[in-house]
C-alpha cells in the first residue's frame, strides 16, 4: 500500500490546488494521503467528499517551530481539521507568519531589494507567505540567478532572511496536535543540518515533550539515513511515518508516492487510524 503523509498545495508553497493534488495522488496509486501545508489547513476547505479510487485523505499540517535556535518542522497527522486546537494553532501560526514576512521584507529591503513584501505576496495566492515566495521575488527581480541561490545567499539557515523568533514553542505545537486527536511527527530529521549528536538530542527532546512519531523517509534519501532513523525510533518507542514532501510536479526528488516503503520492523503511525 502506498502511503504519502507529507504533501503541499498552493495553500502554502506548493503549486497544485488540493483537487489537482488528489487527482495526481490517485494517478500515482497513493492509498493513504495527508496534505501537510505549512501552518495552514486551508487546502481542506471546500474539498469534495472522497470518490471511489481516490486515496483516503486524513487531516494534516506541517507546523513551524524552533529547537535550540534551529528552525524545525512538526507534522500533525490525522488531526481533526475543524477542532478548536487546530483553529488555535493555525490562527497563532498565521499571525506569526505575517509578522515574520514583514521582518524578512524589512531585512531584504535593507539589503537593497525593493518592494519585497508586495513581491512575495504576489506569489502567495492570498495564502500564507513563506520564504519560497520571497525566493521567487528575488529571482524575478534579478537579485539572484535561481531559486537555490536565493536560499544560499539570502533565505537559508543563518542568512538575513532566516527569521525564526515568531513561532509557537515546540511544547505548544505538540499539545495542539495531541488536543486535535493527531500524531505529532518530527518531519525530515535529516534535513536540519544537525550533527548526529544534536540530531539525536532533538529526537530525544521531541519524544520527551510528547511527540509520537518520526518521519523516517522524506522523498529521495539515502537508505542508510532511513536505517539510522528507524533505529532511533525503535529505541525511543516512536512510530514511523513517510512522505514525499511533494511541492511541484516534475521534481524527481519529491514525487508523490515515491519509494515510501518503511522498514518492516517499524510501527507505522497509521496503524491505529
Ligand atoms: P518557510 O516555511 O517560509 O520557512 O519556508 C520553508 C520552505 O522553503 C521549505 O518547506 C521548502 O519548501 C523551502 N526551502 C527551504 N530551504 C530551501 C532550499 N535550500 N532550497 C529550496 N527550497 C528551500
Ligand atoms: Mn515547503
Ligand atoms: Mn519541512
Ligand atoms: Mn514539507
Amino acid at each position: 500500500m502506498i502511503v504519502d503523509l507529507h504533501t503541499h498545495t498552493n495553500a502554502s508553497d506548493g503549486s497544485l490546488h488540493a483537487a489537482e493534488l488528489l487527482r495526481e495522488a490517485t494517478a500515482a496509486g497513493v492509498a493513504l494521503l495527508a496534505i501537510t501545508d505549512h501552518d495552514t489547513l486551508a487546502a481542506y476547505r471546500g474539498l469534495a467528499p472522497g470518490k471511489p479510487g481516490e486515496p483516503r485523505l486524513v487531516g494534516g499540517i506541517e507546523l513551524s517551530t524552533t529547537w535550540r535556535g534551529c528552525g524545525i518542522h512538526v507534522l500533525g497527522l490525522n488531526v481533526s481539521v475543524g477542532s478548536d486546537a487546530m483553529r488555535a494553532a493555525t490562527s497563532f501560526q498565521s499571525a506569526a507568519r505575517s509578522q515574520r514576512a514583514e521582518k524578512i521584507a524589512e531585512r531584504l529591503e535593507r539589503a537593497g531589494v525593493e518592494r519585497a513584501l508586495d513581491g512575495a505576496r504576489a506569489y502567495a495566492n492570498g495564502g500564507l507567505i513563506g520564504r519560497p515566495h520571497f525566493a521567487r521575488h528575488l529571482v524575478a527581480t534579478g537579485f539572484v540567478k535561481d531559486f537555490a541561490q536565493a536560499f544560499q545567499k539570502y533565505l537559508g539557515a543563518g542568512k538575513i532572511g532566516d527569521v525564526k523568533q515568531h513561532w509557537a514553542p515546540l511544547g505548544q505545537i505538540v499539545e495542539w496536535i495531541r488536543d486535535s486527536g493527531g500524531n505529532a511527527v518530527l518531519a525530515h530529521p535529516g534535513r536540519y543540518g544537525l550533527t548526529h549528536t544534536r540530531r539525536n538530542a532533538l529526537i530525544a527532546d521531541f519524544a520527551a515533550i510528547g511527540g509520537t512519531g518520526l518521519e523516517l523517509i522524506s522523498g529521495r534519501q539515502e537508505p542508510s539515513l532511513t536505517a539510522t532513523l528507524a533505529a532511533a525510533a525503535a529505541k525511543l518507542g516512536l512510530l514511523a511515518s513517510c512522505g514525499s514532501d511533494f511541492h511541484h510536479p516534475g521534481q524527481p526528488w519529491a514525487r508523490l508516492g515515491m519509494n515510501l516503503a518503511l522498514p518492516t520492523a517499524c510501527r507505522p503511525v497509521w496503524e491505529s487510524w
